[in-house]
């Protein structure tokens, strides 16, 4: 998609503070951090949202959670744990329609989110 911002940072046509690169994800520290650490985790693949995802995109899918579970291990969250959140749809707050699972962690998050 030439105009989404999320396939420009997989582009390498905009920065972005990458801390986990593969061959289907790639994942960036979020701009506008909500918790001591925010990252992007995003597939190198267009998928607009959950919504727009098909069966075509399970492995995509999968990869996506499986590089969530790598780097809280290299970010050395699992002690205290972390949240992962897909945020999909206008009520969600999602802005960017490029699927990203945000993980945060760092501090004590309430639940349920507001
Ligand atoms: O789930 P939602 O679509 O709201 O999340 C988009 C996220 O992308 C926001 O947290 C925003 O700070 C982040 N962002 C970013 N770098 C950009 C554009 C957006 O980290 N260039």
């Amino acid at each position: 998609m030439d105009s989404c911002i999320f396939c420009k940072i997989v582009r390498g046509e905009i920065p972005a503070n990458k801390v986990f690169e593969n061959d289907r994800i790639v994942a960036f520290r979020d701009l506008n951090p909500v918790a001591p650490t925010h990252i992007l985790i995003i597939p190198r693949e267009h998928i607009a949202s959950v919504s727009a995802a098909t069966a075509d995109h399970e492995a995509t899918l999968g990869a996506l959670l499986l590089a969530a579970r790598t780097i809280a291990a290299e970010q050395g969250l699992e002690a205290n744990g972390y949240r992962l959140v897909i945020n999909t749809g206008n009520d969600a707050g999602q802005t960017v329609f490029h699927i990203h699972v945000h993980l945060l962690a760092g501090r004590y998050l309430e639940w349920p989110p507001g």
